[in-house]
């Protein structure tokens, strides 16, 4: 969840990911994610190195794909920072990665994954979360925070958090679940603003492939490795 968020695009916006976090780090019980894009989980590495030592839950696939994602991103992140320093780029001196593939690799010793099979699993005292299919890649959770004895008359909370969604009817990835009763819902925003067009992106991918075959044009497909290329135009 937005714990473990990184800062993504603009230059002011990734900035934030090297300010102190308004929390300490160590007094953090337990992280929860819900899917493994570097947007929802690229800053866990520097969560860790920051102190955090509790346990980072997550559904199984999102633990396996972790395990490529963050080390990854950290020697992207070195790469671009030897790059910089190398061709003086840079206004920081030296320039750094926000964190190597070490801190990666010790955030990774963190993971505990679970089911997504919509049991609860404890967290921390007191607090369970069960995770849900949600669609949106492999592994993408619901998940529904209960905190146990949390109203004066000795009832829970539930609190749901969607994660991105995705949407019915795709080749691989299941169809997200129907969302359990909740008190709250956090619902993730990040393609809010959008609506899917009426023509199926199959029938979109064909349209453009017969339309540049009939002139004989290249097809450029730029595409983000995760989620994006499991199938073009979802
Ligand atoms: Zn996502």
């Amino acid at each position: 969840m937005s714990i473990a968020d990184c800062f993504r695009g603009l230059k002011e916006l990734r900035e934030r990911n090297w300010q102190e976090p308004q929390f300490v780090a160590s007094e953090i019980d337990a992280v929860i994610i819900t899917h493994a894009h570097i947007d929802h989980t690229g800053w866990l590495p520097r969560l860790v190195k920051l102190g955090f030592t509790g346990q980072v839950t997550t559904s199984r696939a999102t633990g396996d794909l972790l395990k490529i994602l963050l080390p990854d991103s950290a020697r992207l992140q070195e790469e671009e920072a030897d790059y910089r320093n190398r061709h003086d780029l840079t206004s920081h001196t030296p320039a750094l990665p926000l964190y190597d593939e070490d801190d990666a690799r010790a955030a990774l010793q963190l993971l505990r994954p679970v089911p997504n099979d919509g049991q609860p699993y404890e967290i921390c005292g007191g607090v369970t979360a069960s995770f849900m299919v949600a669609g949106h890649i492999m592994g993408a959770s619901l998940v529904l925070v209960e905190m146990a004895n949390a109203r004066d008359d000795g009832s829970s909370i539930k609190f749901l958090f969607s994660g991105d969604l995705g949407h019915y009817d795709q080749p691989i990835v299941n169809d997200p679940a129907t969302p359990p009763d909740c008190d709250y819902l956090m619902c993730e925003s990040t393609y809010g603003n959008r609506l899917h067009g009426d023509i199926d992106s199959e029938t979109q991918m064909a349209n453009i492939i017969n339309d540049a075959a009939k002139r004989n044009a290249p097809i450029l497909i730029p595409a983000f490795a995760v989620g994006r290329t499991r199938k073009c135009c979802t």
